[in-house]
């Protein structure tokens, strides 16, 4: 299997070395990351200057490309331009920090990974509590497990998956497949461990609310557990789609907004 890993918090990061390692078990893995640090950059891609790859060696051996560009643009120009050979999985991280709520869409970690869907390809993000910093070739190693969760699981339509590791203490963490709960954060950048909070306000609709509590990515951290959340790239509103034309609807469009 080739594996394109790329990150947001640059090519030298260490929870990128951490995923590295825990991933070669799986397959070959090229590194095709930011030359620097590009947390909270989105789905931003270049597009009025070049991007300039460079080849470097890392960590005495290991060869990879460095990226003038954003998260986005390396698994871009990565997928479609650099590597010779067509790659069978995208993965992202592992991010230090969350990426929950409204975060996602700030993300440079699950950007990458929606790209990598967008151009046809499973794509998974991994975050992880800041809490895990010290200990990121633990979190690595609950990457892959879950990673292999993925993978073996029945094929969904989803190609992203956005996965949270929360701090660990030498425990097993539950894996949880679940929903990603629009929620904003009452502060611009609030520590780690306050993400899951109450001081989350629920935008979800009455309906969502109405699901079990650790149905949510954030509950499954609070819980505890791996969240792991397919994503789509697909924004549309399906239930108001429904309320404003509900003849022209398409006939699968569903209300629990699964579109299938
Ligand atoms: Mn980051």
């Amino acid at each position: 299997m080739n594996i394109l890993l790329t990150n947001d918090d640059g090519i030298l990061a260490p929870g990128l070395w951490a995923l590295f390692e825990a991933l070669t078990e799986l397959g070959s893995v090229t590194v095709v990351a930011p030359g620097t640090e590009q947390s909270g950059v989105g789905h931003a891609i270049t597009y009025r200057e070049g991007i300039r790859a460079e080849r470097v060696l890392l960590n005495g051996q290991i060869e990879g490309y460095s990226i003038t560009g954003t998260p986005a643009d390396c698994v871009k120009f990565g997928l479609l331009a650099l590597l010779d050979k067509p790659q069978d999985l995208v993965v992202s991280g592992i991010n230090v920090g969350m990426n929950l709520g409204h975060n996602i869409f700030y993300s440079g970690t699950v950007a990458a990974a929606l790209e990598g869907a967008m151009n046809g390809v499973l794509s998974v993000a991994f975050s992880t509590s800041a809490g895990n910093a010290d200990r990121l070739d633990w979190a690595a190693d609950h990457a892959v497990r879950t990673l292999k969760r993925i993978l073996g699981g029945p094929r969904p339509c989803a190609r992203a998956f956005n996965v949270n590791i929360p701090a660990l203490n030498g425990q097993q963490p539950e894996i949880r497949f679940t929903r990603h709960r629009a929620t904003r954060f009452n502060v611009w950048r609030e520590a780690e461990e306050e993400v899951a909070r109450e001081d989350c306000e629920p935008m979800a609709s009455k309906e969502e609310q109405l699901l079990e509590c650790d149905a949510y990515d954030v509950n499954a951290i609070e819980a505890g557990m791996i969240s792991v959340t397919p994503l789509r790239a697909d924004l549309t509103d399906t239930d108001s789609l429904r309320r404003l034309m509900p003849s022209e609807a398409p006939a699968d469009v569903r209300t629990d907004g699964s579109g299938r």
